[in-house]
Formats: C-alpha cells, structure tokens, sequence
C-alpha cells in the first residue's frame, strides 16, 4: 500500500460570518478509492467538497491533490492565495458532478463534453470529439449526442454531465448528490454508471443518500456531523456497526 494519498485534506476549518460550518477536518483518500459521505443536511457535506477545488476559501488547513496544494502556494511558512488562472487549471484535475446537472442548455450533449478539453486544456476539437463520443458510448448515450439538454431527462443530463467530469482525464470526482433531484425510476441508471467508473478504479469521492450504492460501491463510508467526521470506515462497519449515537440516529432515518 502506497503511503502518499491523491487526496489529502488537513485540518480544514471554514465558517461563514459566525458560523463554523466545517470544525477540523481530516480526510485521506488513496488513487482508486470510493468515500460516499453520509450526513444530515446542513453537516458542512457540500462545503467539504467545494472546499476540496476551492470553490470555499478555507480559514484554516489544506487540501493536496496527487501532492499538490490546491488554491493555495506556500511562502515563506504562509500559505497564500493563487491567482484565479491558477486555480482553473487545477481545477480541471477536479471533476465535479453537481445536484442540478449544470449542463450548458445552449450546446448539445456532445458539445457539452467537448467544451472543457477544447476551452480550458486546448485540445484539438477533432481529438476532443472523439474522446467525448466514447465517453457518451460509456455513460449509454451514444444515440443523444446531438440532443439539447432540454431534450434529455434527468437521468440522462446527469449521465452527460458525468462524460463531462471525465472528459478532462480528472484525478478525482467528486459527486455532491448526484441522484437527489432525479425521478426516483431515474437513480438507478446514474448509480450504474457510478457504480462501472468505480470498477474502473476511478478516485470519487461521493455525497449520497443512496446508502444502497454506498454499501455496494464505497471502499470507505465517512459519517458527518455539524462540519466533523464523526466516524470513518468500511460500509460494513459504519452502516451496520455504527459507534457512535449520532451516526446510529441518522441511519435509523434513512434506512
Ligand atoms: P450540507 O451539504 O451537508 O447540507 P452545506 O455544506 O451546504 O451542508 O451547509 C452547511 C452549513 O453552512 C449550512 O448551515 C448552510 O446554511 C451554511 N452555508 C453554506 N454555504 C454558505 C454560504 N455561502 N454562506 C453562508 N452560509 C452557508
Ligand atoms: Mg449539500
């Protein structure tokens, strides 16, 4: 086992105004690792992820990527903000799968994924087209690249915005509940999906509810709490042998 982690966040605290929303936070997520993280809603899970590619400024700690600090450069002992370009570019080793899909409703499926390589890394469209017609044929959807977003249901936008994250060779993705806002006939083909990247040995790390998903899928369950982790480990441990009474209440309401 390898001791470097492609994910490695220390320390994290971040608040609002007067409210601490994340109080201390310490994840390590090894290449090929699968973290789904359960928490009630409003525990600090979607400020944890978008802490992760600095869409949040964090007030204190850090967060490496495959050893590279994000958002931030070390000078002089302090850690200083990088410049905006800076942070899209390693942004794009960041993929980031949202609720709401986030398609872009003025292209089609097919342009939607070649969007990103062709703009932020400056591939060639050609070879750009390409790649994101695989990426289509692998998420089902070969026969809706040329469909608008409007055109696709939601399982079907979520499974483009997947080929998406993907299109751009990311380090790891990042899923912030990605079946919440689906039809519940809908979830099972996005999890499908989810569910093949892992066994491709993708580094995701997944905000869910779908416990179903994270007992099959996850390497490692993460339980947070009022912006900690409460507790950590394999789903057989956490979802069936919780040990703390915090993740025992939350679990009796979603199981
Ligand atoms: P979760 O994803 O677990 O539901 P969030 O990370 O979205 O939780 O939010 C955690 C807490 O932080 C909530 O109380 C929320 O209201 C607050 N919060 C999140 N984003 C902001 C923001 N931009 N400004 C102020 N408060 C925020
Ligand atoms: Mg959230």
């Amino acid at each position: 086992m390898t001791t470097t982690a492609m994910v490695e966040i220390k320390g994290i605290h971040k608040s609002f105004g007067p409210v601490d929303v994340l109080r201390g936070v310490d994840l390590r997520v090894r290449a090929g690792e699968v973290v789904v993280i359960l928490g009630p809603s409003g525990s600090g899970k979607s400020t944890l992820l978008r802490s992760i590619n600095h869409l949040e400024r964090l007030n204190r700690g850090y967060v490496r990527i495959d050893g590279e600090l994000i958002g931030y450069r070390r000078s002089g002992g302090r850690l200083r903000e990088l410049k905006e370009r800076e942070v899209l570019r390693q942004r794009t080793h960041i993929g980031f799968v949202f609720q709401n899909f986030n398609l872009f409703p003025h292209l089609t499926a097919l342009e939607n994924v070649v969007e990103a390589p062709v703009a932020a890394q400056r591939k060639p469209r050609r070879e750009a087209t390409e790649k994101a017609l695989l990426l289509l044929e692998r998420v089902g959807l070969s026969d809706k690249a040329n469909a608008y977003p409007r055109r696709l249901s939601g399982g079907q936008q979520q499974r483009v915005a997947i080929a998406r994250a993907l299109a751009l060779e990311p380090k790891v993705v990042l899923f912030d509940e990605p079946t919440s806002a689906l039809d519940p006939e809908l979830v099972g083909e996005v999890l499908d999906v989810m569910r093949d990247l892992a066994l491709r040995g993708t580094t995701m790390i997944v905000v869910t509810h779908e416990i179903g998903f994270a007992r099959e899928v996850a390497d490692t369950v993460v339980f947070v709490d009022d912006g900690l982790i409460v507790e950590q480990g394999p789903p057989a441990q956490v979802l069936d042998h919780p040990r703390h009474e915090r993740t025992k209440a939350f679990l009796a309401k979603v199981l």
